[in-house]
């Protein structure tokens, strides 16, 4: 399936690595020309370099915390108007919310909500201007089932981003320019495998056990593969996804024991 992007440009944050790494991989595939962040220099420029000798597009990596605004006014200097912008950074860590203070909260609020927010209203005018939008935030799916006790921080923090994409999407849906949120379950990334390694170091079980106990939880049976995420992030991005605002897709395996 073509899906119609062929030489727009996407901004994709925090993309070194993980889920960011596979939107911009699909993205690419698809011939969109892309911005990358991430703050480590030397696996952004290793990522950029992997992207371009595969599928030919252009790569621009600017290195630099994506939750400052410098950083984002670096990648907004190199990608001031994207047709397509990805939100993604990494997540605040967990904990007892008893021991969180306002430094904590202003710091979740500025990485999982407030970043995303100024990215958006940095570039959504441009994409009404062009009468083609593509915004998808990678939150979490927290955000639908409080399952994990210790994920207050990351939760309120992404729920507060939900809010405020549910609201702007329905303003710019007309322009051709959507919203939506893609919220990833277990994924098998660098930051699921520290995850599984703090809970193994908590109860004194290995690694390799935890994580087996985690894959048979879900339905599938497995941990998701980051290019499954990367392909629906480009769908969102689509011609074709033109009416597919203001929705917060879960990607969990099934694990969320819906019924509609
Ligand atoms: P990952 O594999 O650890 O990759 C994170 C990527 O983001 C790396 O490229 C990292 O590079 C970059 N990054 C982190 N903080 C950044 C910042 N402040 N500025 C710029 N770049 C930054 O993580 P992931 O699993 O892909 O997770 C992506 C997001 O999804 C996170 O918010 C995570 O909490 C959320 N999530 C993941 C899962 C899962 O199972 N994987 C589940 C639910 C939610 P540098 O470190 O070099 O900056």
């Amino acid at each position: 399936m073509d899906l119609g992007i062929a030489g727009r440009r996407a901004l994709v944050c925090a993309a070194s690595k993980g889920l960011g790494k596979a939107s911009a991989l699909a993205l690419a595939r698809e011939g969109v020309h892309l911005t990358i962040t991430a703050r480590g220099v030397d696996s952004l420029e290793a990522t950029a370099e992997e992207i371009r000798k595969e599928t030919g597009v252009s790569v621009t990596a600017v290195a630099g915390d994506i939750t400052t605004e410098e950083g984002r006014a670096a990648a907004l200097a190199a990608c001031p108007d994207p047709d397509i912008l990805v939100n993604n950074a990494g997540g605040p860590p967990p904990g007892n919310f008893r021991d969180w203070d306002r430094d904590d909260w202003i710091k979740a609020l500025d990485a999982n909500m407030l970043t995303a927010v100024f990215l958006i209203k940095a570039t959504v005018d441009g994409m009404i201007g062009r009468k083609f939008g593509r915004i998808v935030n990678i939150t979490s799916a927290q955000v639908k089932a409080a399952t994990i006790g210790t994920l207050g921080l990351s939760t309120g923090a992404r729920a507060g981003l939900t809010g405020f994409s549910a609201v702007v999407a329905r303003q710019v849906a007309k322009h051709n320019v959507t919203i939506n949120g893609l919220l990833p379950g277990p994924f098998d990334t660098d930051r699921l495998r520290a995850t599984m390694t703090g809970a193994s170091k908590a109860s004194g079980r290995s690694v390799e056990d935890v994580m087996a106990d985690r894959r048979a939880e879900n339905p599938t049976g497995r941990f998701g593969d980051p290019a499954e995420f990367g392909a629906m992030c480009a769908f969102l991005c689509s011609t074709q996804a033109g009416y597919i605002t203001g929705q917060n897709i879960l990607l969990d395996g099934g694990a969320f024991p819906a019924v509609v």
